[in-house]
């Protein structure tokens, strides 16, 4: 498949690096490539940033047959633009494509034409330290059809946004909501896949939350409301005695590349590490004997984002004092270290631009 390039004449301007926000400014271009039985997938091309055209019977609008990735770019000190662990954000984009009946991509080629769009946007890529490129790859069903099936026809696109450092005012811990009355997949679902009907079904919980003063939820799981599952779009980890653990991956969890990278790290430092099942009482008797020494969710928004406090009914917990751990700042630094180009990349997570 031949990549095209149409550019656009008039070139926006990236706003400063300090006034950026999450997810509200896009770059000038954008990839987009389709998908029909006859040609499979065809036409790639970057073209400049536009609105789509779809008919209001489009079957994703309908259905929810869609997925997406995050990834971000980030620029070193010396100008040199990195991709942290992409092509598993692509094995994850096809695992959701099989589990969602959507037709794989060939990571190989995607792969350079991330590269290419990035090298034309490599102004819209912000320097200062905690600033970074957003990527969002997406894949919707575009079949004009109301009838239930998966579709015939697909549109994959990629958009570009600059973002602003997550911790604007220091490294600051997020209080989070256990929810008793929703949750938000059940094995057997969809929950391992990264697909806009789990982000739907966890509105009415966070709503909730938001109205009682808590950032986030933490989900239990769907069938006995006894495990912890994870976070919003984080995985959670906590600190018992001295082991790190988090929930073993069951199905209705989403597999993070943060999490991966949590996992290998704290075992290359020797640190008592497990998956496993974590009852939501388990960590409400650590926290009543003083062994609950830390809690904190993994993503690529914010990389580490420690837990200060969570609230399950009347109980509260609050953790390490409301401030942030040992554990979680040290792998907080370790991580944006090498994305950032400022430690060595001693597990080749780092593809360069
Ligand atoms: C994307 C996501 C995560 C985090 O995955 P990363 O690969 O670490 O960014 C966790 N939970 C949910 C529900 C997600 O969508």
């Amino acid at each position: 498949m031949e990549l095209s390039i149409t550019e656009k004449k008039e070139k926006g301007t990236r706003p400063e690096d300090a006034k950026l926000a999450f997810g509200t400014t896009f770059t000038d271009h954008m990839f987009n490539m389709d998908y029909s039985i006859d040609k499979g997938w065809h036409n790639p091309r970057i073209e400049p940033f536009a609105n789509l055209v779809l008919s209001p019977a489009t079957m994703m609008l309908h259905y929810g047959q869609g997925i997406f990735e995050g990834l971000k770019a980030y620029k070193t000190e010396t100008g040199e633009i990195r991709l942290y662990r992409p092509r598993d954000n692509f094995k994850r984009l096809n695992k959701s494509a099989k589990g969602l009946c959507i037709p794989t991509i060939d990571i190989d080629f995607i792969m350079e034409s991330l590269k290419t769009l990035l090298r034309l946007e490599k102004n819209w890529i912000p320097e200062t330290p905690g600033t970074s490129l957003y990527i969002r790859p997406t894949v919707i069903a575009t079949d004009p059809y109301l009838g239930v099936r998966a579709s015939h026809t697909y549109r994959f696109f990629i958009i570009l946004s600059p973002v602003g450092a997550y911790y604007s005012a220091g490294f600051n811990p997020v209080n989070i909501w256990i929810s008793k009355d929703h949750v938000r997949a059940v094995r057997g679902g969809i929950g391992e896949f990264k697909t806009p009907g789990n982000y739907a079904a966890s509105l009415f919980a966070s709503e909730q939350a938001k109205k009682e003063g808590y950032a986030q939820v933490l989900w239990l799981d769907g069938i006995e409301r006894k495990y912890i599952e994870e976070v919003g779009a984080m995985n959670i980890f906590f600190c018992i005695n001295d082991e790190v653990v988090t929930p073993k991956l069951n199905g209705s969890i989403l597999p993070g590349i943060t999490r991966d990278s949590v996992l290998t790290l704290a075992k290359r430092w020797g640190m008592k590490v497990s998956e496993r099942k974590i009852s939501i009482d388990e960590l409400i008797k650590a926290h009543g004997d003083g062994t609950l020494k830390e809690a904190f969710g993994s993503g690529t928004a914010a990389v580490i984002s420690p837990v200060g406090e969570m609230r399950y009914g009347d109980k509260v917990l609050t953790i390490a004092d409301g401030k942030t751990g040992p554990v979680a700042m040290k792998l907080n630094k370790a991580i944006t270290d090498i994305q950032y180009g400022k430690a060595e990349d001693t597990e080749a997570w780092i593809e360069k631009v």
